[in-house]
């Protein structure tokens, strides 16, 4: 028998579906196409793949840091923001200890803490879906994590609550940004430049289109950074895959930044549609719309069977059963579109 961890047990292995599908729009990712450098880069960086990686990803954090005006210690990388998130979360907490989260949010934290071997303690947003700072910070949890835009809702936190938490919380905040892009002026990097407790968690994979790459990074004080690098250990990004995210960041921003307003403007025309249908999508500022929705995994599943993949939730807190639909050119909505009306049939 092989020795296993006695709290791993009831834990899933994340499952996403991996039917074949035509029109996935189930994973938030950038379906515009990818950025014009990787490809160049790809060819070039052959040469490198024989050797081992440099530990911690230093021309990438130089880049990350010139384009936010930070120093490099400031900046943390890792195998995706996932992998970010996971190790702050190990290198600030001992196993037992209390992560407060808001709930809904995003669907890994509560098994990160899990596999952690921490309490997760799940704090609901408020009706308006902003979080609540005094119910989180009444659990004394020495880490608290929050999501702006969240996933899934598409909804953001508002800057007096997310300050007010900061505050008066008694460890780290971390701030999980993974679709920041897409909401531009409304993010927290400055709460982590100024603050010694705040951790901001950024990702390639949403508007920058590198999600196979697993790039993710995050920001924070230099000593929180260090800390947070022990428990993450070295080599998690591959040299090919740092390569492609600063070339990325220095030469595709306009690139990127184009396709983030296309999907914004996509997502609004799409409320407009779902709107018409009697639906009540939920305010977004990230590159997918949540429609609450009784019996959404039966429609989900009926879309699916016309070839259209989108994500299904089922008793989401303080919004119910619900569809969450990922954003892409508008000839990928319009299929969404009418598989959801035969589905709603
Ligand atoms: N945070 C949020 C809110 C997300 O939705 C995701 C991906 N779905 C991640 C973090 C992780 O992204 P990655 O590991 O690809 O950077």
């Amino acid at each position: 028998m092989i020795p296993r961890r006695a709290s791993y047990r009831d834990i899933p292995l994340y499952a996403p579906s991996t039917r074949p599908c035509r029109v996935d729009l189930s994973d938030n990712t950038n379906l515009f196409g990818v950025p014009p450098s990787v490809e160049r880069v790809l060819a070039t960086t052959v040469s490198r793949v024989p050797r081992y990686p440099r530990g911690y990803a230093p021309d990438l954090r130089r880049a990350l840091a010139a384009s936010i005006g930070a120093a490099p210690d400031e900046i943390t990388t890792g195998c995706g923001s996932d992998d970010v998130i996971d190790s702050a979360l190990r290198a600030f907490l001992e196993p037992g200890d209390t992560l407060a989260y808001q709930d809904p949010t995003f669907v890994m934290v509560p098994l990160f803490a899990k596999v952690n071997g921490l309490e997760g303690v799940p704090v609901p947003l408020k009706p308006d879906f902003d979080v609540d700072a005094d119910a989180l910070l009444g659990t004394g949890a020495k880490v608290i994590f929050l999501c702006s835009p969240n996933n899934p809702t598409g909804t953001a936190l508002s800057r007096a609550a997310v300050e007010r938490v900061v505050e008066d919380a008694p460890g780290i905040v971390i701030i999980d940004e993974a679709y920041a892009d897409f909401a531009p002026g409304k993010d927290f990097l400055d709460l982590a430049r100024r603050r010694s407790n705040v951790l901001v968690t950024r990702t390639f994979s949403k508007a920058f289109g590198l999600a196979g790459l697993r790039v993710g990074w995050g920001v924070g004080a230099p000593e929180l950074v260090a800390e947070l690098e022990k428990a993450r250990g070295p080599y998690k990004l591959t040299s090919v895959a740092e390569a492609v995210a600063v070339s990325v960041l220095k030469g595709d921003a306009d690139w990127v930044r184009a396709r983030a307003e296309e999907a914004v403007a996509c997502r609004e025309r799409l409320r407009g549609e779902l709107v018409s249908l009697g639906l009540t999508p939920l305010p977004s500022e990230a590159n997918f719309l949540m429609v609450p929705l009784p019996g959404a995994l039966a429609v989900a599943e009926r879309m699916r069977e016309r070839d259209v993949n989108v994500r299904a939730f089922q008793a989401l807190t303080g919004v119910g059963d619900a569809l969450r639909i990922g954003v892409g050119p508008w000839p990928l909505m319009e299929a969404a579109l009418a598989a959801l009306r035969e589905a709603l049939r």
